[in-house]
């Protein structure tokens, strides 16, 4: 027998019972995104490497060993995108958006070849916001809000959020000569990937995740400290921002973000409910990103976060709250050869007249009894009946599934509006 083919590791399928709290998540996102009039962008999952090596740094993880990359057949080198502030920053360049602010967002999957693990795959999904052409403080401050909010109606309490600076390009060039006589200081506590961090990107060592350089990492010498006044001002009005609204936060001063072209604020939200892979949204300030692409300079933030790990914090929620899945409101089954040539064209019928209605219309023949078993299966909460009788008087057998009720006639026009009158009240809270 051939051998079944399976998915690539690190790439998951999500079947029909994981999808709700999938929708649940984005389409909540969404409303709340739409709320604050942040506009969707599309970008193609495939972009020149050159973008990511340019925008994201050629001495990151990402694209020193993560990429998935390949010749297309004309030798360009192409990739798979790991992230979206790249591709949306060539958007807004080529098609001329930053003439004006600009707040932009985007959903979708990104590709990274990381080891797999918990809360970390290769193909993972985001959903990422970007400002464009504003400078200040209140901006950093609003997307903030903007996923406090989100929590709030996703029902994520439990997220905690840190905070940082970056400063501007020459404050952290002044830092990086302190870090490094630091780092040298301490070279025989290093790891062989912070040693050659050390060469490359020092203040990558700070991102470290490897637990043995936890004590070198907690002294060395302090961004924060090296900030200019304009830097720190930024900072503080950020920071003042979150406290006006009570959003509680820590400043933590080791908190790089593991890309490089972030300045000013950056910042995370937090679980401690998922283990090591607890960044759930991530993002910042990163001014010069669009210039370093060729556009006219342009200040920018943003932030995205990782689905994924959304979803299983919503998974663990949901699992002490259990939530049905929008249940089917009926299935029509139809028996004899008049009505099972008539069931497909009426349901379109009743479809049209009620576009809310969730129908399924029995398909492949067979018994009444059997009809009826998968219309029970259904999950649905009627069953509709079509025989040769209801067929000529225009009116279809209601049977309710759950619970007690006979079953009885109503006419096709009033079935609509009867199936959506009874479906439960959701039960608010
Ligand atoms: P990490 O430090 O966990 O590797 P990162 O700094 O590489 O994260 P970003 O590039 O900032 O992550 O991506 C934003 C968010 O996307 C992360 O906070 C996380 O929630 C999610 N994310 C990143 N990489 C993965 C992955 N391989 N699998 C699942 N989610 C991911
Ligand atoms: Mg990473």
């Amino acid at each position: 027998m051939a051998k079944n083919i399976q998915a690539i590791r690190g790439m998951h399928d999500m079947l029909p019972d994981q999808i709700g709290l999938w929708q649940r998540l984005e389409d909540g996102t969404r409303q709340v995104l739409e709320s604050y009039g942040y506009r969707e962008i599309r970008t193609p999952l495939v972009e020149v490497t050159e973008l990511f090596k340019r925008s994201i740094g050629e001495v990151t993880d990402i694209v020193e060993k993560e990429m998935y990359s390949f010749p297309d057949s004309s030798g360009d080198s192409l990739s798979l995108r790991p992230e979206g502030t790249a591709s949306c920053v060539r958007a807004a360049i080529e098609h001329g958006l930053l003439d004006q602010p600009r707040r932009l967002w985007y959903r979708g999957p990104m590709y990274r070849h990381e080891r797999p693990q918990k809360g970390r795959y290769r193909q993972f999904h985001q959903i990422g916001v970007e400002v464009f052409g504003l400078e200040g403080p209140d901006i950093d401050q609003e997307v903030l809000f903007l996923t406090a909010r989100l929590w709030r109606t996703l029902g994520l309490a439990a997220l905690r959020l840190e905070v940082n600076s970056l400063g501007d390009a020459e404050e952290r060039a002044a830092y990086r000569a302190e870090l490094v006589a630091y780092l040298e200081a301490h070279h025989c506590h290093l790891d062989e990937d912070s040693r050659r961090r050390l060469l490359t990107n020092p203040l990558r060592v700070l991102d470290s995740k490897n637990p043995e350089l936890r004590e070198v990492i907690a002294g060395a010498p302090i961004l924060l400290d090296h900030l200019g006044e304009a830097s720190r001002q930024h900072f503080a009005a950020f920071c003042a921002g979150l406290e006006a609204a009570g959003i509680p936060y820590e400043v933590n001063p080791r908190l790089v973000r593991g890309l490089d072209y972030y300045n000013r604020t950056v910042f995370e939200w937090i679980t401690d409910d998922l283990g090591a892979q607890g960044t759930v949204c991530a993002g910042g300030r990163y001014d010069g990103l669009v210039a370093q692409l060729g556009g006219r300079p342009t200040p920018a933030v943003g932030f995205a976060m990782g689905l994924e790990r959304l979803v299983a914090l919503l998974e663990a929620a949901a699992a002490s709250a259990p939530e049905a899945s929008p249940a089917l409101d009926a299935y029509l089954v139809a028996v004899g050869d008049a009505a099972q040539a008539a069931a497909p064209t009426l349901a379109e019928r009743l479809r049209d007249l009620a576009p809310d209605l969730r129908l399924q219309c029995h398909c492949g023949g067979g018994s009444f009894k059997s009809q009826f078993k998968k219309a029970d299966r259904s999950g649905a909460r009627f069953a509709l009946v079509l025989g040769e009788g209801e067929l000529a008087r225009g009116v279809l057998g209601v049977k309710p599934l759950r619970g007690e009720g006979e079953q009885r006639d109503l006419p096709f026009d009033e079935l609509g509006p009867f199936l959506l009158a009874a479906r439960p009240t959701p039960i608010s809270g």
